[in-house]
């Protein structure tokens, strides 16, 4: 078995925490020293050690449910701002799934403003202080920073959520400016990182948007997976009330394709947005799955996140984690499900993952975090068979030994048994955390929609779907994805649907078809409005007429 180490022997990161080691005392939100902001902008240091935020210690916050990570001072936040050696074609930008305008806004910490910073930010994202949280950085503006290819890249993501976190603590949620209705209405489906972010652009561009969401609480994941202790729910229901201040309406408990159909709400909106995610969680399919103390990660997470369940009895959701629990998987979802059920009491979490610890797809801050806290990771091994005792309950794990082999489709390499290796493991609570498909509700009752084999829905690359009118994005199109890449697919959707409305308010004459479907000779195809296109899914610049 091969146990957890920490990820790598020294990072430039692991360097940079010694020489902070000493931890600045934690002052969230500190207003500026001192007068008018100074406009001269000082030297760029980027030899300076990268600056890191303190964190609960592990021994206590493994027992509490928490902030896990507190804000940069803003000395911190000055000293890591200064980093930035302000590129003249700043790569960060383009590495931002929502090109929020990273070095503006550390030109503006450094100048003291704060507030103006917070403001730059939320040009191209309303929700910093959700992204500065759970945002994979390290995959995207930290991944191409150009200080980071000699030294620890500048801290985006915590220089992000430092900046939110003021402005809150300063000025509260705002209204944000908004262009004068327009009349229209669209439907968005789930309340999700896509659905707020494609919420937000259409009302900031004057559109009347209405949120549809199957459960009693808004935010999808960010609510019922990301555990508090990673997303504050202050944070997360700030961020929300900054949507709604923008007009959008919201109503929970309303689930699309069964309280009433896509087709039904064609008729009374002029555009929809599906954002209903991927929170249909696979299973091992190996024998036991189905005794009494065996979880999906999606089901433990939402009884303990949503449904308050680690307060039973004082709640109304039993969930009970024992002596010994496994988690099995390496993404997200098995890091978030593993440190909660740690935070249950239990004497030992364990997670299991088939590949080694360089496939992990989680964040790597959630693994050094678990690692801290004591969770002991056994890497090239998976269950295979799970066995119960008389009152079908799960009291042992068969597992085996896995080596890699060539990669698989996904470039990672593929884990392949090891004949011969098996072994038991005595266990109480097993959760399964091995990824999600989409909850096929709307797709089977809108037979019109186009899905894949993987039920995830077909669109374009604007984010139309076969449906003319009718848009689609974040992990219901990508299959399991991120926070930032859904906020990228709601903000495509919103420009998408943008061009639609306008098209179908001010339409191009429609030409007619030749009777082989040609157009007349000497005429130019029409590229927008309601022309007519000749492919049935040639993409158009506003409005497919074929999908009419
Ligand atoms: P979701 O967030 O899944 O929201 C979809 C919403 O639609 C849900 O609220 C659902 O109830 C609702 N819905 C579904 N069907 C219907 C219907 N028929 N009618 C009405 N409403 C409906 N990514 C990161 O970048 N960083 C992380 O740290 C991270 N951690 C994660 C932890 C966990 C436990 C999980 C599961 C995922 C994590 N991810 C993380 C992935 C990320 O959360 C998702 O990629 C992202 O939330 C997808 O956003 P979405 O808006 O497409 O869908």
């Amino acid at each position: 078995m091969n146990k957890g180490q920490p990820r790598t022997p020294k990072t430039n990161d692991a360097l940079d925490a010694e020489r902070n080691s000493a931890g600045a005392e934690h002052v969230s939100a500190t207003p500026p020293p001192a007068g008018p902001a100074e406009l001269k902008l000082p030297t760029p240091s980027p030899k300076t050690p990268r600056q890191h935020a303190p964190e609960q210690d592990p021994a206590v916050r493994a027992r509490n449910f928490t902030e896990v990570k507190l804000d940069f001072t803003l000395e911190q936040a000055q000293a890591e701002a200064l980093r930035c050696i302000r590129c003249k074609d700043p790569k960060c930008v383009e590495g931002c799934p929502v090109n929020v305008l990273i070095p503006d806004f550390l030109e503006l910490i450094l100048l003291g403003d704060i507030c103006g910073a917070a403001d730059k930010i939320q040009e191209t994202n309303l929700l910093p202080a959700i992204c500065g949280r759970v945002c994979q950085q390290e995959n995207y503006c930290e991944k191409v920073c150009v200080v980071g290819l000699k030294r620890s890249p500048v801290a985006i993501g915590d220089l992000e959520r430092f900046v939110a976190d003021y402005d809150m603590a300063v000025r509260g949620i705002r209204e944000t400016p908004c262009d004068p209705p327009t009349g229209k209405k669209v439907a968005i489906i789930g309340s999700g990182p896509a659905s707020l972010t494609c919420a937000s652009e259409l009302a900031r561009l004057g559109h009347q948007a209405t949120v549809f969401e199957a459960l009693h609480e808004l935010g999808g994941v960010l609510v019922y997976g990301i555990p508090p202790f990673r997303l504050p729910r202050e944070v997360l229901h700030a961020e929300i009330d900054r949507v709604r201040k923008m007009g959008v309406v919201f109503v929970t408990n309303f689930v699309v394709g069964m309280t009433c159909t896509i087709e039904e709400l064609r008729k009374e909106y002029d555009a929809i947005f599906i954002g209903t995610g991927a929170g249909h969680p696979y299973l091992m399919d190996i024998p036991g799955e189905d005794y009494l103390g065996v979880y999906t990660a999606n089901e433990f997470l939402t009884r303990v996140n949503l449904l308050g369940g680690w307060k039973f009895p004082d709640c109304d959701t039993p969930i009970e984690v024992g002596k010994r629990v496994v988690v099995v998987g390496g993404g997200n979802s098995a890091m978030d499900a593993a440190r909660v059920a740690l935070r249950m009491g239990p004497e030992k979490v364990y997670v299991f993952y088939r590949r080694s610890e360089v496939e992990m797809p989680a964040r790597a801050e959630e693994v050094k975090h678990a690692m801290e806290e004591g969770i002991e990771f056994h890497f090239l091994a998976a269950p295979v068979k799970l066995e119960a005792d008389a009152n079908n309950r799960i009291y042992r794990m068969q597992c085996i030994q896995m080596q890699l082999g060539d990669a698989d489709a996904s470039g990672r390499r593929r884990p392949e048994p090891m004949p011969g290796s098996e072994f038991w493991m005595d266990v109480d609570t097993v959760i399964v955390a091995i990824g999600q498909g989409c909850n096929p509700i709307i797709q089977r009752t809108t037979p019109e929609l186009r899905v894949t084999k993987r039920t995830t829905i077909q669109a374009d690359e604007r984010g139309e779907t076969s449906l003319a009118g009718i848009f689609a994005g974040g992990d219901v199109i990508r299959g399991g994805s991120t926070v930032l890449l859904a906020m990228k697919d709601g903000r495509r959707a919103a420009a998408s649907i943008q061009e639609y409305l306008l098209a179908k308010e001010s339409p191009v004459p429609t030409l007619p078809l030749s009777p082989v479907g040609h157009l007349p000779d000497g005429q130019a195809p029409a590229t927008g409005g309601n022309a007519v296109s000749l492919s049935p899914m040639a993409p158009a610049t506003g409005g497919d007429a074929s999908k009419h």
